[in-house]
């Protein structure tokens, strides 16, 4: 056989320095199949699979409710930060978790002696204003009738009573009845809204005609099997944040990741283990690591998935400051196999600044990437957009930076009881990207191409010829990465950015 150009991982990362995603280059494959039969599918943990290997970083100029509704929709999922008051954390969780269902388990209910400005308080609060009627008013009464926007839309008096404007003649569909047929009648009786009503009339469930267009329009969207959204949540690893985390869970997170800068702790082991045993079902992330060794010691305390990084992070001053830490490129890597041979993905964490990055994060071993400058400011990030010198821009700082840590953050360095905080990070800004609704499926239109280029047509198949040494790497020495770049030209346009919708 001819000998293969370049070398393998294990070559690569065997020297001993320290390579990050700047370093390495990706060489090329057969090509034989279209980029449309590239798949993106992945696994977040040992039981989550995403259609696409992108996850928002729990930061609170990144994730909170309205990142991890898109996150989910688009085929990755957020991590809502928990530099907040446990309420706040948790309100975020449940409006994720309400934005899409199959059956909602427990919708609003008004009686027929509220009046419209209840409703209008729903909707305020909420964001619908389809309500089912029942006798009580509570959930699991008679229902006698449902309201919706075209009963109370030109209604100037709204204090009128329910019963007066509310329709009474409703269609329902029996208890029991399976989502596809509820959708069936969904479709048939043309409302916005079906209540399910069990044998004497009383409301158990209601399905809203909204969530099969949201169905139709993502149809990539990370669900768990009511339907809903996934979503994450982050929490520190004191003994305090185990009643944080049980919130979490009531809340219906999917999902947590034990947040730790440096994450191989006697707290975190701890942690891990009161989390799996208290809450079996739920998919537990542990981290940060970037050693083999901190990886099987979170993997035998129980972790479903390793989030891997200590300062690579854009916002990050960990490696100048506490001089810990690693390579973003060798500490994949090297936990990626460690963790593969316990059936558990990597999560690689910082450090991405393009589209390249993402693709190199999954070529040495990561199942899914998580990010925090690419998102931060996109229209579902957190806070406003402002203009500095013409350009616009979104605040974004790391959670160890002094403005965060003032806010609460310190949760993470391990300094909450210190006097003297030593900040691990800095807050500045990101420019406009627009609406994560046209970047993510852009950034993952680009992950397709390096597949194809690889000649690899899923993630499973590329992390298989990862290890056998069939996919092929180069490191690149400082001229070749200027090479690489774009150079001899007097001025060039931002490549990374899409022009506004
Ligand atoms: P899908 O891949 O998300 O469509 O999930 P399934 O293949 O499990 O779908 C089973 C049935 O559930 C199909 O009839 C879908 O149209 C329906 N379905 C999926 N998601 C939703 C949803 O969010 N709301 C409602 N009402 N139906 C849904
Ligand atoms: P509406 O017509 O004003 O009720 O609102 P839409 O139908 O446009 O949006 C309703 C969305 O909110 C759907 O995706 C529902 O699944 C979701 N939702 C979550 N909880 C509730 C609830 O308690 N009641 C209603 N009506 N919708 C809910
Ligand atoms: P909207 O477009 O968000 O207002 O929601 P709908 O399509 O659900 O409601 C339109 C109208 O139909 C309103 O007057 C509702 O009260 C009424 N309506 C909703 N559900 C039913 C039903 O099951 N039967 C009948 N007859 N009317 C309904
Ligand atoms: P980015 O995608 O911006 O390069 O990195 C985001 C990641 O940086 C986060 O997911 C988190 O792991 C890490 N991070 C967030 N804030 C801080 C911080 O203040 N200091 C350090 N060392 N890392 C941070």
């Amino acid at each position: 056989m001819a000998s293969k150009s370049g070398l393998t991982a294990e070559e690569l990362f065997k020297s001993g320095q320290g390579i990050t995603y700047d370093d390495v280059i990706l060489l090329p494959g057969l090509i034989s199949f279209a980029l449309g039969d590239v798949s993106l599918e992945t696994r977040l943990t040992r039981e989550i699979e995403l259609k696409r290997p992108i996850a928002s970083s729990p930061m609170d100029t990144v994730t909170e409710s309205n990142m991890a509704v898109y996150m989910a929709l688009l085929g990755g999922i957020g991590f809502i930060h928990y530099n907040n008051s446990i309420e706040e954390q948790v309100g975020h969780v449940r409006r994720a978790k309400r934005f899409e269902n199959g059956f909602i388990m427990e919708p609003v209910v008004l009686s027929p002696e509220h009046r419209i400005e209840d409703v209008d308080r729903i909707k305020s609060r909420h964001g619908f204003s389809g309500v089912p009627i029942t006798e009580n008013g509570l959930m699991g009464g008679k229902l006698v009738g449902i309201v919706t926007r075209t009963d109370i839309d030109f209604e100037t008096d709204r204090s009128l009573y329910i019963r007066d404007v509310m329709t009474r003649d409703v269609v329902t569909a029996p208890k029991g009845i399976t989502l596809e047929e509820g959708n069936r009648i969904l479709k048939e009786s043309k409302k916005g809204k079906l209540p399910v009503v069990d044998e004497d009339g009383c409301l158990v469930s209601l399905m809203s005609r909204t969530d099969l267009r949201k169905n139709r329009d993502f149809p990539l969207a990370s669900k768990s099997p009511s339907k809903q959204l996934m979503v994450g949540a982050t929490v520190g690893t004191r003994s305090a944040d185990r009643e944080r985390l049980e919130a979490l869970v009531d809340a219906g997170i999917d999902v947590v990741i034990f947040d730790s800068a440096q994450g191989f702790s006697s707290f975190q082991i701890e942690m891990i283990k009161w989390a799996k045993k208290h809450f079996p079902d739920l998919q537990v992330v542990g981290g940060n690591v970037v050693t083999a060794e901190q990886s099987v010691g979170l993997i035998e305390a129980g972790a479903d998935a390793l989030r891997v990084g200590m300062g690579s992070g854009s916002i990050c001053i960990t490696q100048e400051t506490v001089a810990v830490g690693r390579s973003q490129g060798s500490a994949v890597y090297d936990c990626a196999g460690v963790a593969r041979e316990c059936g558990v993905p990597v999560l690689a964490d910082g450090g991405v600044r393009s589209i390249g990055d993402i693709a190199k994060a999954v070529a040495v071993g990561a199942s899914c990437v998580m990010m925090g400058s690419m998102l931060a400011g996109t229209d579902e990030a957190p806070g406003e957009y402002y203009y500095e010198g013409g350009v616009r821009l979104k605040s974004y700082r790391g959670m160890a930076s002094r403005e965060a840590m003032a806010a609460g953050g310190d949760k993470r360095y391990l300094t909450e009881d210190e006097q003297l905080k030593v900040a691990q990070g800095v807050s500045g800004s990101v420019v406009d990207k627009g609406s994560v609704v046209d970047y993510v499926p852009y950034l993952m239109q680009g992950v397709k191409h390096t597949m194809q280029d690889m000649g690899c047509r899923s993630i499973a198949q590329l992390h298989d010829g990862l290890y056998d040494g069939r996919v092929r790497f180069e490191l690149r020495s400082p001229s070749a990465q200027r090479e690489g770049g774009v150079h001899s030209l007097h001025s060039f346009a931002e490549p990374h950015r899409l022009p506004r919708a």
